[in-house]
């Protein structure tokens, strides 16, 4: 029962990142995405978290798939707690790395010491390990530059830990450390990404997605709160805004110019996320644009909607490739879901010829004939929230 996880911090020495703060937020954050997995105590020592799992019944395999996911840590290794003892040490690295050793053909011992009293230095105590590590597994040959596996030994103030490489971790910050934003989520493939990566940056997200039924069918808005569910266990629970937009759509197709037609609806989209943005105290927009993928995605583009949002619009895949983004989005676990066929509203709505550089004036000459505030006031009203929670997948 007494193994734990080890986790190294990220960034935050860098900023002016308030150290206490940003390991508070990392502790609460790692409770809630442990909970599924038993009773754990998570605690902060000498520049290191420790999970710490409270009885046997811990999962710890499910603990430690979560910690791989929690942002703000930069490596974490799954470590055999023992006494401060060198014959304890050897033990439990011959009995725990056990697997680790068998495989290897190459090894190396690495001895921290942070107790300052135990009676080896750290290089006795890793040639000591090593000298005996070898004998029982005669098979490995000492390699100081490339071993296949380093077994490392920590010798901390109240006890020792025995540990193979830390793996890396999900880098960034903690979510939440950076306040909040409203998320633009469609079903597509870029959106989910461009979440994930401010989320990365330590953002709570607040997601929106605006719904065509019955032009998109409701296995659509399942597509889309499914790949909410995906990104929970990096971004924690969200709420999504299903936003119904059949109105506004209709409503531009009846009174305005058809090659307007996406940079008018992407002004409401902006404009309806601004509300909600208000409401739930979000500091930005983040949206899945990316520069040319398509007619639509232009700078010219990105100004008529960024004219009417005063929040900050983020856009963290503007300048990735495709295959950049679909690399991203295999990693996180989105891209199977992105790619099911179900239609989004913005492609129901595509006009044949899209109008790419519209003349000044010609956009707000198209919406001068619609009541603005009334139709976003009804979107608005029309808000359906669900509550995403935390996918233990
Ligand atoms: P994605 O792969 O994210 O769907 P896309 O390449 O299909 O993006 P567009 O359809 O032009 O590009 O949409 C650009 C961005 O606008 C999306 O990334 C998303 O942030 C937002 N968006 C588009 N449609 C919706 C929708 N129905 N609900 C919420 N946001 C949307
Ligand atoms: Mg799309």
């Amino acid at each position: 029962m007494n193994e734990i996880i080890l986790m190294k911090l990220g960034e935050l020495v860098l900023k002016g990142l308030n150290r206490r703060s940003f390991e508070d937020k990392l502790i609460s954050n790692a409770m809630r995405r442990l909970r599924p997995h038993g009773a754990f105590r998570v605690y902060s020592k000498q520049s290191t978290m420790y999970v710490e799992p409270r009885d046997d019944s811990c999962d710890m395999d499910g603990a430690w798939e979560a910690m791989k996911k929690l942002f703000g840590v930069v490596g974490l290794s799954r470590a055999r707690a023992c006494g401060k003892d060198k014959h304890e040490m050897l033990e439990t690295a011959k009995t725990y790395l056990c697997d680790q050793l068998m495989a290897a053909r190459s090894f190396k011992v690495e001895a921290k010491r942070a107790d300052k009293s135990f009676p080896m230095t750290s290089i006795q105590l890793a040639q000591y390990v090593g000298g005996e590590l070898h004998d029982a597994f005669p098979h490995l040959t000492a390699d100081m530059h490339h071993p296949d596996l380093t077994v490392h030994l920590e010798v901390r103030d109240y006890a020792a830990f025995v540990h193979a490489d830390p793996e890396p971790g999900a880098g960034g910050l903690p979510v939440g450390i950076g306040g909040r934003a409203v998320s633009l989520l469609s079903g597509g493939i870029d959106s989910p990404v461009a979440s994930w990566m401010i989320a990365k940056r330590g953002i709570a997200l607040e997601m929106v997605h605006f719904y065509s039924y019955p032009y998109t069918s409701p296995e659509a808005k399942d597509k889309v709160i499914e790949l909410a569910r995906l990104i929970t266990p990096w971004c924690g629970k969200l709420t999504v805004h299903v936003v119904p937009f059949t109105k506004i759509q209709e409503e531009l197709r009846r009174a305005c110019p058809e090659e307007l037609f996406t940079l008018l609806m992407r002004r409401f989209m902006m404009r309806i996320a601004l509300r909600v943005a208000d409401r739930v105290k979000a500091g930005a927009i983040v949206t899945g644009e990316s520069l040319g993928q398509v007619a639509s995605q232009t700078m010219e583009a990105m100004r008529l909607t960024g004219a009417v949002c005063d929040l900050p619009v983020l856009r963290p895949v503007v300048g990735m490739d495709k295959e950049e983004i679909v690399r991203i989005a295999r990693k996180i676990g989105t891209f199977e879901t992105s790619i099911l066929p179900y239609e989004d509203c913005c492609t129901v709505f595509t006009p044949r010829h899209p109008r790419l550089r519209p003349l000044p004036g010609e956009i707000e000459e198209a919406e001068a004939v619609l009541d603005i505030d009334a139709l976003v006031q009804e979107a608005y009203d029309g808000i359906e929230r669900i509550q995403v929670n935390m996918s233990e997948a």
